[in-house]
């Protein structure tokens, strides 16, 4: 097969949704189609339970996991599909976000008793913010939950999108019979005994055809009649061009449990989402048909066992193969590098690969050489965008508990915020270390990582800010500028690339020194420019 058909074959996307809407139960599913797995239950749910804030073993299991899960391909209809994983726990929405920067488009689950949650409004956001293309799969139908036209008017509202159907359902809860597919023009029905795979589907071009009351019954016919021409009237038609711009998201129904209307949304999926696409570098725009490779880390992972404390980088290759053992320009240490046992993912498993192709990502063993973010080429100087940081949400000191082993503490300390853990900050005034996190759970983590993988241990202190902003001086010699560093100089720290951040203590002084100081602009992300 020639370099542009396996390209044209690849689908590299993420499932996104609020924890429990069913993400994992429909990646399931979605493997059973490919055969890639056969049994239900193999694809282990890698969520956090509430309760588990301070169970270390809990987070170890789930770093375990995570690794497995990170990556799941498989092939369906010839079509080779990637799902990257993109864990639902807010505590790890960082992670979620870098991942979204390697997909070339989205599903998005939503509950139907719960409709748009808040974890779904954020990954959207990043997405709609990307022109990222996305379906929409309206989960657990065969419970009783919203009507069918007001979750999508709240889709589109909370969300912010512009929504078509392409299926509907009849009926819900209790009373659910099936679903009448718009784009493919048949009817599903919905036995509830049918938690195997088998399904009737009946073409259905005409549906005034009166065998659909026989079939559904009047009641429910007339019923689907009046909603699909109500969808005629409010929706827009479905326009592949416009879903893939992120301007039109397609609107599928249906219960993952019971494996209902996931082959529809798959058969849809594999002929609309698009291969991979061109990535903008900070350079220039490269295209998935260059033959030469490009890639970039988006993701590391470090290994379990703290005797083989290497790490796995995962890389999204953009353009051209990656070989097995070829070396390849690692751009910001400007160094060759060559790797023997590059892994590809199949399933839940990892196995060695001699070539892989745009959209598919490589596993990479690494001792310690790759941050995220990390760009490869075959020789280009070339720099992928669209890693940037958030302000955290929490913010504490971190402190040495054991002098003797300081130089542990610093190296761990720089290791785990490379993996993207956490962020760094260093205070101006007195060099003291200040880690930034999104959810509070990271610093349990941190610490037993330090303790168990570098041998050094930590204590921490509580440190009250409201936002660290990124600090863009207009001109840095102006006076303003100069008064901004001295007056402000307790709340100004460097983050890890050495970028001048303020860290506003409350939303108070944050607005009190917007207004005072105009030409220092404060930015929210790490990637303003
Ligand atoms: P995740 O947190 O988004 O990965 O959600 P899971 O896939 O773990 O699903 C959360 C819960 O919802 C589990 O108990 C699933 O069995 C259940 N669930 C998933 N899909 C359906 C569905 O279609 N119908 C019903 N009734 N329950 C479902």
């Amino acid at each position: 097969m020639d370099f542009k058909e396996e390209i044209q074959k690849r689908r590299t996307f993420g499932i996104i949704s609020h924890p429990d809407a069913g993400k994992t139960t429909l990646t399931e599913k979605l493997l059973l189609f490919g055969g890639a797995i056969q049994e239900a239950g193999a694809v282990k749910n890698n969520k956090i339970k509430k309760s588990a804030t301070s169970d270390f073993m809990e987070i170890e299991r789930q770093r375990g996991i995570s690794v497995a899960t990170s990556v799941l391909a498989f092939i369906y209809k010839d079509k080779k599909i990637n799902i990257l994983d993109t864990p639902g726990h807010k505590d790890f929405a960082e992670d979620t976000f870098r991942t979204l920067t390697a997909v070339d488009s989205v599903i998005v689950v939503i509950d139907v008793a719960k409709g748009v949650e808040e974890q779904t409004e954020k990954l959207v956001e990043v997405c709609r913010m990307r022109n990222i293309p996305m379906i929409v799969f309206i989960n657990k139908l065969d419970r009783e939950g919203k009507d069918a036209f007001d979750l999508l008017d709240e889709v589109e509202q909370k969300l912010n999108l512009n929504v078509t159907p392409l299926s509907f359902p009849i009926g819900m809860g209790y009373d659910f019979k099936g679903i009448y597919n718009i784009y493919e023009k048949n009817i599903n029905l919905f036995s509830g005994d049918s938690k195997k795979n088998i399904e009737e589907t009946i073409a259905f071009d005409d549906i005034s055809n009166p065998e659909l009351d026989k079939i559904i019954g009047e009641t429910a016919a007339n019923d689907l009649r009046d909603n699909l021409e109500l969808t005629q009237g409010v929706y827009p038609k479905f326009d592949t061009e416009k879903y893939l711009t992120g301007e039109l998201q397609p609107v599928f129904f249906g219960s993952a449990l019971n494996n209902f209307g996931v082959r529809e949304l798959l058969d849809c999926f594999i002929e609309i989402a698009p291969s991979p696409r061109p990535k903008m570098a900070e350079e220039r725009l490269v295209k998935a048909d260059e033959k030469e490779l490009t890639g970039f880390v988006f993701k590391i992972h470090a290994n379990m066992d703290p005797k083989h404390r290497d790490r796995l980088a995962f890389v999204k290759i953009v353009s051209g193969t990656f070989e097995r053992n070829k070396p390849y320009l690692h751009v910001r240490h400007d160094k060759k590098v060559k790797f023997s046992s590059p892994n590809a993912f199949f399933a839940e498993k990892k196995e060695i690969v001699d070539i892989s192709y745009p959209g598919d990502i490589v596993g990479l063993h690494d001792t310690g050489n790759f941050k995220i973010g990390d760009t490869l080429t075959e020789g280009e100087s070339l720099h992928y965008k669209g890693i940037p940081s958030f302000s955290p949400e929490h913010f504490r000191y971190i402190n040495n508990a054991d002098p003797m082993k300081a130089k542990q503490l610093y190296k761990g300390i720089d290791q785990l915020m490379d993996e993207g853990v956490a962020q760094l900050f260093t205070l101006e005034m007195n060099g003291r270390k200040v880690i930034g996190t999104v959810g509070a759970l990271q610093y349990e983590v941190i610490q037993y990582r330090l303790e168990h993988e570098y041998g050094a241990k930590c204590t921490y202190e509580n440190f009250a800010v409201h936002k660290a902003c990124w600090v863009e001086p207009t001109d840095k010699n102006n006076e303003e500028f100069k008064e901004f560093k001295r007056v402000k100089q307790k709340f100004l720290a460097k983050d890890k690339l050495g970028q001048l951040v303020f860290l506003a203590d409350s939303q108070f002084s944050l607005q009190m020194t917007q207004q005072k100081y105009p030409t220092v602009k404060l930015h929210f992300t790490s990637e303003y420019k």
